[in-house]
């Protein structure tokens, strides 16, 4: 199972909103991890019960909708509607052939 990862400013604000489940783990990455990971390596940690492997994406997924600009929204007839390309998100899969 993929872990949910999402970024949150680096502040005690945002990580009580962000809620800490059943428990916390601070794992910091050095810029040596970063290269690492830009290397195509992973970054295994553990906290003597759960292990965790970080691995970099490299594949882009989705890119900004071209059709409202990654708003989101776009204006029809002098309203702002929900784009329908990207389903209000502002982004769009990437084609798979350009992959
Ligand atoms: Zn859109």
């Amino acid at each position: 199972m993929t872990d949910t990862v999402t970024i949150i400013e680096n502040t005690a604000e945002a990580r009580e909103d962000y809620g800490e489940r059943y428990g916390v783990d601070e794992i910091e990455l050095t810029a040596e991890h970063i290269a690492a990971l830009k290397a195509g390596k992973c970054i295994a940690s553990n906290n003597g019960e759960y292990t965790q492997f970080i691995t970099l994406k490299t594949t882009i997924e989705r890119m900004c909708c071209s059709y409202c600009d990654g708003t989101g929204t776009y204006e029809l007839a002098g309203e702002t509607v929900c784009c329908s390309y990207c389903d209000g998100c502002g982004t769009v899969p990437v084609p798979e052939e350009w992959k």
